[in-house]
């Protein structure tokens, strides 16, 4: 991931100047990466299955397929788009009845969207191989498995690994794709402002964008090369995530299970194997920035090895270090607060806002599915109140809801609906004017003369676009629709217990 090559002054750093000894090894490693050649990659399928050589284009086709065909029941194989020379956009799903969307947290891993960091590759071929071989007979796989929609995407750049060897090695693995993109600072950039919009990206990155939005993963990590240490949120800002702690807590899992194994990975790190992003260096446009700031996910970026081309000799042990840890790592999209929201008097799934007030930002927020409305919310142990909303709903206030590290709290909520539909609403206690609205619009009182009005405005989708809360002293509040697309939407206006849902249509141009 590091922008450039001597990114890692911090670990070099924290050496005294006089361990020249140690740097040595480091040296030596870098020498190493320059000789990885034609004896790296695998002769044939049957040894790039072994895992101990790099695969060629077609053997990654021919193992992608393979999962999916001698394991029909728990993994199929999806292609999500292709690479701007036309390979192939691949991910495994693996979970229980793997042909249904089921009520269950979605999981990802992704590599190599730097084409020359190719540890990442042969790690999660060889993870989702290991995933299918222990299903069944190794109970903590069984139960990632059976609770986890997971997908894996172990090259999300073939372009930049392949282009140069015509699909049969990587010697000449580049880092961005074929039109030049670094695909990790070509995603939306929250600190410029910028929507969440694939118009002039990568065509890597625009079928990923796609990918994960349909997916919407409660949790993700992506692979890279360069440096050993775990990064998390956030790249573009030293602001720390709402869910710092959390986040803390998840990569140092992550870093002691691999220093467990080779106390000198991941060494010199003054958190331990971790590293807040910007506090690294900061970077604008990072995938993992994307997925937690656009998309509510939970992404860190795992640097795996100093060699951004690791000699094969090097893949063996490379695996027993971070095996451990990338299983870990994927347990705990198991824990947090989960659960669904229903519809008191139907009992039918809503797509409903979890918010914690007081903790949450507009980006931590998690949204339960309208498929099944389940939620899941990942977060540090300690004692939270919940507040759930959905469009046309009574807002439900859960206090001192109790989570513990390593296990998850069940909620199941229901939400009971306004009495009334919005065409049945005879005194309004708000009114919205002008409606419809072209470039602003007033929420105005009918009969209630003060106190606090939370509003919130909702797509038709149930997606909450804006939320505040005004003080209200029977003036009419002013709302700016300037950035809003043309169409219609939910309003719910709430004073005290009272609570109305009113249709807004909006005209922008
Ligand atoms: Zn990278």
């Amino acid at each position: 991931m590091p922008g450039q090559r001597y990114s890692g002054f911090v670990k070099l750093w924290l050496l005294p100047v006089f361990s020249l000894l140690f740097l040595m090894p480091l040296g030596a490693q870098w020498t190493q990466s320059l000789q990885f050649n034609s004896s790296d990659m695998a002769l044939d399928l049957a040894e790039a299955r072994t895992f101990q050589k790099y695969p060629t284009y077609n053997h990654y086709l021919e193992m992608m397929l393979d999962f999916a065909t001698n394991y029909p029941e728990i993994c199929r194989l999806d292609t999500f788009g292709t690479s701007q020379e036309g390979r192939l956009l691949l991910a495994l799903k693996i979970s229980d009845h793997v042909n249904e969307d089921e009520p269950e947290a979605g999981f990802l891993y992704t590599s190599t969207m730097h084409g020359n960091e190719i540890l990442g590759y042969v790690l999660l071929l060889r993870l989702a191989d290991t995933l299918l071989k222990g299903y069944g007979t190794d109970s903590e796989i069984t139960t990632l498995v059976d609770e986890l929609q997971i997908r894996i995407n172990p090259l999300a750049n073939p372009d930049g690994a392949y282009s140069a060897d015509a699909d049969t090695s990587l010697q000449h693995a580049v880092r961005v794709s074929a039109d030049g993109t670094d695909l990790n600072r070509d995603f939306p950039d929250p600190n410029a402002g910028e929507a969440d919009d694939t118009t002039g990206r990568a065509m890597e990155n625009r079928f990923m964008m796609e990918f994960l939005r349909e997916h919407r993963f409660s949790m993700s990590a992506n692979l890279h090369s360069g440096e050993e240490v775990v990064n998390y949120p956030w790249d573009y800002t030293y602001d720390l995530h709402a869910d710092d702690p959390w986040y803390r807590f998840i990569s140092q899992e992550y870093a002691d299970e691999a220093m467990a194994v080779d106390p000198t990975y991941m060494f010199g790190w003054p958190d331990g194997g971790i590293t807040n992003g910007a506090v690294w260096f900061v970077a604008r446009g990072t995938r993992q920035d994307y997925v937690n700031y656009y998309l509510g996910g939970r992404e860190v970026t795992l640097e795996l090895s100093m060699e951004f081309l690791l000699s094969s000799d090097e893949l063996e042990q490379h695996w027993k270090i971070n095996q451990r840890s990338l299983i870990n790592y994927m347990g705990q999209c198991l824990y947090g607060i989960r659960g669904t929201v229903s519809d008191l008097d139907t009992g039918n799934p809503l797509r409903a806002e979890i918010r914690i007030p007081g903790h949450d930002s507009a980006y931590s927020v998690v949204l339960s599915s309208a498929a099944h409305g389940d939620f899941y919310r990942l977060i540090k142990e300690g004692v939270y109140d919940l507040v759930v909303s959905a469009p046309g709903y009574q807002s439900d206030t859960i206090k001192s809801v109790e989570v513990s590290d390593y296990q998850s709290t069940l909620l199941d909520i229901q939400l009971k609906p306004f009495g009334v539909s919005l065409a049945q609403v005879e005194e309004p206690a708000f009114r919205i004017f002008p409606n419809p609205a072209i470039h602003s619009f007033r929420v105005e009182p009918v009969n209630l003369s003060h106190g606090q009005v939370e509003l919130s405005i909702y797509s038709m989708e149930g997606s909450l676009i804006y939320n505040n809360t005004h003080p209200w002293y029977g003036a009419g509040i002013e709302i700016s629709s300037d950035k809003m697309e043309a169409g219609i939407y939910l309003l719910r206006c709430t004073c005290g217990t009272f609570s109305e849902v009113l249709r807004l249509v909006l005209l922008n141009p």
